[in-house]
């Protein structure tokens, strides 16, 4: 599922691929994914504007366009960018194709069709609107303002990290990650943590997270081109600890299946 590090990497292949150029046509492979939106009123708000800057909050990517208003993009569980050609054929699960100034174009594919696609006046209302927290890598979210959002959540870590309207941008896969780097259970109680440990909670999320946009996530087998010593590379049944050598374990956490290692990540 894409999280802040695959979406980041979306954004930053949206500024290389689109940034200063116009939105000459848009095709609508799949009408679902505009959900509200016609297909008539997505392309009245885009055809002939100017992608001038993009934006991502979480797991939200915006894209600015010139007079104002964004084209807002989630992706769901299986959404990605993917730079195309005008009038090739669409790559496989393409849902919409914005044509671009210069023959270039960009897909948005989506096996799943969990993502949606809309159109937003104001970037800052909009976050408010889907409730959001403060982005996991936002310089503005310090370890002082981190330290009284954690203080302020109930349940175990790993719900809290994922927590969208606390912190945006962490998922399953990173949440695990976080919690592995900062050798704690992904069941204990928040409440739980002294300073030390949510100090060492908000490095590993700042670490894991920019580590995995600097090594390419989202792109084909990428987790090969991250550390040795992280999780991830081992985060499956039969899997060893990268740090002990110990068996991974998994527990599941509100339907989703979380792996850590009982010896490096002690409950208590
Ligand atoms: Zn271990």
């Amino acid at each position: 599922m894409p999280e802040l590090p695959d979406i980041e990497n979306d954004r930053r292949l949206l500024d290389r691929q689109a940034r200063r150029k116009i939105i000459r046509a848009v095709e609508v492979a799949d009408d679902r994914v505009l959900r509200k939106l016609s297909p008539a009123e997505f392309r009245r708000g885009t055809i002939g504007r100017r992608i001038v800057s993009s934006r991502r909050h979480g797991k939200h990517l915006l894209v600015g366009l010139d007079k104002g208003g964004w084209i807002t993009l989630h992706f769901g569980m299986t959404g990605a960018l993917v730079a195309c050609k005008s009038e090739s054929e669409l790559p496989p699960f393409t849902r919409l194709r914005l044509e671009l100034s210069g023959g270039s174009a960009l897909c948005y594919t989506d096996p799943r069709r969990l993502g949606h696609i809309g159109l937003a006046e104001d970037a800052d209302q909009f976050i408010a609107a889907e409730r959001l927290g403060p982005d996991a890598l936002d310089p503005r979210l310090t370890l002082a303002r981190f330290r009284t959002i954690v203080e302020g959540a109930r349940g175990n870590a790993k719900s809290v990290l994922m927590d969208q309207s606390r912190i945006a941008g962490i998922g399953n896969t990173y949440g695990d990650e976080i919690l592995f780097q900062a050798r704690l259970h992904p069941e204990l109680p928040i409440r739980h943590l002294d300073a030390a440990a949510i100090t060492r909670l908000y490095r590993a999320m700042r670490r894991v997270l920019k580590e995995a946009v600097a090594r390419g996530a989202g792109s084909e087998n990428f987790v090969d081109h991250l550390p040795a010593s992280y999780l991830l590379r081992h985060r499956q049944t039969g899997g060893h600890c990268p740090r002990c050598g110990g068996p991974i374990a998994m527990l599941r956490i509100g339907g989703r299946a979380a792996y850590y290692c009982p010896r490096c990540q002690p409950l208590a």
